[in-house]
């Protein structure tokens, strides 16, 4: 277009109107194909704009921000970027349609959160929310308004390198966090300068890839689909998430960005989803190796027909699209569709009425990395802390008179526990485990590395190959080991060995940690291990061994203050476990809502024909929703009442019996003894988060609706049926009371 086309304030008719509805088609009826097209079109945007000129090959893309052909930009970021894309697309466009900037926003923007995963062992959704809340704060004032997460894959595979960005393997925790994260991203209202748009991802299946190999098959039966992998997505639209993400993965022989029954009945029809969804990053185009599409044309319209709104980075709609239409072959109504969606979603956050409203370069300065940012993502470390294990109570630390030695190369790392997805935060701007000890109290620290973790290469290289076998560490760690009261083991994973593409065979720390672990054992048993990782691990030896286990994942910006404070004493651990730690990667994929096989108890000693294994235990290392404190819990009392039909009140009483003031997360758990499709031997159905002082006890009450007490059919209706029902209590999944009670 020309600057005679452009329209201004006086021929823009959709100012006319008040409500997003009508201003939506009054503009769509100013649009042309193509315009209308464009809005569906989004472009990862790394080049420099404030630039001379766009780099070769990036100046298709600035031509088609000219023409109106772009509605979205991911990866443009701070507010000189992506104000200098926004003025394009208004002032230069023929209808100035301002851009919805998208961003992996996944567990903080510059200051950096604990992994999702993390984040998830604090059963604490105030937190969560409120983690999300400054992450969209901190984002928003850097330009975006739109971040991919929460991912809510639920995932029952630690070899899946992706278990880090999700909620962990619990569908009703899954939903509860999934609820609490698209809140703290959204707000209230869209339209305020610090909120922005989130994306429930990756619709649907992503975290049941066969083996645990990212992006591999997924093939579920509909029980699966309906009461595991579908709640955290419903949700999520029923708390108003405005966008969702399909995903890379073929779903029962259907990729999912092709699929019509995900993303049209499912998600359009039956949950009347009325935001849009993004395909994942050149989906469009994968459905020709799925071996689903001919050629890039007709992924384009498969894509489109079955309900993928927008296309990121595979250049199909904005290609093939129109011939499509043209050809009969999609009809302009799908497009209206999902234009609609589009534009629905970049009215109600206030980008017309303002397309620089997240273009404030002071906002900008005064909000990234401020102190209560910092301060929420400390909170957050510390709620995320699971202790494992604490023989002797060899936790916490004395404060004083400790010779205290610090192993391990992630004990003295500013980057790793950073993690995967931290793209906008500055690297080595972690605080480390090492700083934190060394800053804190009156007894003497030193440090040995022991042994590197990886050989350096740890971006978009497969880590099979950077395990790092040195061991010329090993003496110095040895003999500081030696000279200490008290050792702190610092192991795990790099922050880039989980993640997207990180998928594992082993379970182990890997590289020569466990090597490193056992030498400095021989010479000195008072060790605490303290676990950075972004994955369950299997840690047998440590289990056996070492008397105190510290799961302290990734934990951003934050880390080693967290972590330190934890160690003291100064907050008392409060994290359960999210996702089972397996005892070998044999069980994977393992986790506590297990159905019961016709054979599942041994009939007499050394019968072999029940569901077992001959090598290794069914059970966990560690289950799901386990963590201690350094107080304990005593559960009494529980009582089952029978309020109406479909309703149940479950009582049970908790009293801290140690003697400190402490958290605890009781859990209750259901189990439908029989029903016309098996149910789990349990489910996680109600869960409180509270505080004790010493002997303290407090009475809980949960009630039971139909919600809690029925499932889905193989038809895909929410059923409840009568019979008899197991609950169970306890602070975790390995629960300590019980009782049956029947629903008539
Ligand atoms: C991931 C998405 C992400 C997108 C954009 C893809 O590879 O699967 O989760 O949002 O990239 O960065």
């Amino acid at each position: 277009g020309t600057s005679s086309d452009l329209l201004t304030d006086d021929t823009k008719s959709y100012l006319k109107y008040s409500n997003i509805e009508d201003k939506v088609t009054a503009l769509l009826n100013e649009m042309t194909l193509e315009e209308k097209i464009g809005q569906m079109n989004q472009y990862n945007g790394f080049w420099d704009f404030t630039g001379p000129s766009p780099a070769d090959g990036e100046s298709k893309k600035y031509d088609h921000l000219r023409k109106g052909y772009v509605g979205s930009m991911l990866n443009v970021r701070g507010v000189k970027d992506v104000r200098a894309v926004q003025k394009i697309a208004v002032e230069e466009s023929r209808l100035g349609i301002p851009l919805i900037i998208g961003f992996d926003v996944i567990h903080g923007y510059k200051t950096i959160s604990p992994i999702p995963l993390a984040e998830s062992a604090s059963w604490d959704l105030e937190a969560i929310k409120k983690s999300a809340q400054v992450a969209a704060e901190e984002a928003s004032a850097a330009g975006i308004n739109w971040t991919f997460a929460p991912m809510v894959d639920i995932s029952r595979d630690a070899r899946w390198g992706r278990v880090m960005e999700g909620a962990g393997e619990d569908t009703y925790l899954g939903s509860k966090i999934a609820v609490a994260r698209v809140q703290g991203f959204q707000g209230d209202d869209l339209s305020k300068h610090y909120t922005i748009a989130a994306c429930a991802k990756h619709f649907a299946g992503y975290g049941f890839a066969e083996s645990g190999r990212d992006y591999n098959t997924v093939d579920v039966g509909t029980s699966t689909l309906n009461n595991i992998i579908f709640p955290p997505f419903k949700a999520a639209t029923e708390a108003g998430v405005r966008t969702f993400m399909n995903s890379f993965n073929e779903l029962n022989g259907v990729p999912a960005t092709g699929n019509i029954y995900l993303q049209r009945d499912v998600l359009k029809d039956k949950w009347k989803f009325d935001g849009f969804v993004v395909s994942d990053w050149g989906s469009i185009t994968e459905m020709i190796a799925h071996g689903h599409a001919k050629d890039g044309k007709h992924a384009a319209e498969i894509a489109v027909n079955a309900g993928s709104d927008m296309d990121m980075e595979s250049y199909l709609y904005v290609e093939e699209l129109a011939k499509l239409v043209k050809e009969g072959k999609v009809k302009e109504s799908v497009i209206d569709d999902a234009v609609r969606r589009i534009l629905r979603v970049k009215f109600e956050l206030g980008l017309f009425d303002d397309p620089y409203k997240y273009c404030d370069e002071d906002r900008e300065k005064e909000t990234i990395g401020k102190q209560a940012i910092q301060d929420a993502v400390l909170d957050m470390a510390k709620k995320s802390i699971v202790l494992l294990k604490n023989d002797n109570s060899l936790l916490p630390l004395k404060k004083e008179g400790q010779k205290i030695a610090i192993i391990g190369a992630l004990a003295n790392d500013k980057t790793s526990p950073l993690g995967s997805w931290r793209i906008a935060a500055d690297d080595s701007t972690a605080v480390s485990v090492l700083e934190g000890m060394q800053k804190y109290s009156g007894n003497k620290i030193t440090y040995a590395k022991g042994a590197d973790v990886t050989i350096g290469k740890t971006e978009f290289v497969s880590e099979l190959k950077i395990n790092t076998t040195d061991k010329s560490g090993f003496s110095e760690a040895i003999t500081v080991a030696k000279n200490a009261d008290i050792v702190i083991m610092v192991l795990g994973e790099h922050g880039l060995q989980s993640g997207e593409g990180r998928s594992r065979t082993e379970l182990g720390l890997p590289g020569v940690q466990q090597e490193l672990l056992e030498a400095v054992y021989n010479v000195n048993k008072n060790i605490v291990l303290v676990l950075n990782n972004g994955r369950p691990l299997t840690i047998n030896w440590a289990d056996k061994n070492i008397p105190a286990i510290v799961e302290a994942w990734h934990l951003g910006t934050q880390s080693g203050n967290a972590i330190t404070q934890i160690l003291y004493g100064d907050y008392n651990p409060s994290g359960k476990l999210p996702m089972t730690f397996p005892r070998s990667v044999g069980q994977v994929p393992i986790y506590y809502n297990y159905k019961n096989t016709g054979r599942p108890v041994m009939p007499a000693p050394d019968i072999v024909f029940w569901s077992h294994y001959s090598d290794e235990d069914n059970s966990p290392l560690y289950p799901f929703g386990h963590g201690l404190s350094y107080t304990t819990f005593e559960y009494k009392n529980l009582s089952v009442t029978n309020v109406s039909k479909n309703k149940v009140k479950i009582s049970v009483s908790v009293t801290n019996t140690g003697k400190l003031k402490g958290k605890e997360v009781i859990q209750l758990y259901l189990q439908d003894m029989y029903a016309s499709v098996t149910r789990p031997v349990k489910e996680l159905k109600g869960f409180e988060l509270a505080e004790f002082n010493p002997n303290e006890t407090k009475v809980f009450d949960f009630i039971l609706t139909e919600k809690e007490l029925g499932f889905y059919s193989n038809e895909g209706e929410f059923i409840v049926e009568p019979g008899e029902f197991k609950v169970f209590v306890g602070g975790s999944s390995k629960t300590v009371l019980e009782k049956e009670f029947e629903l008539k």
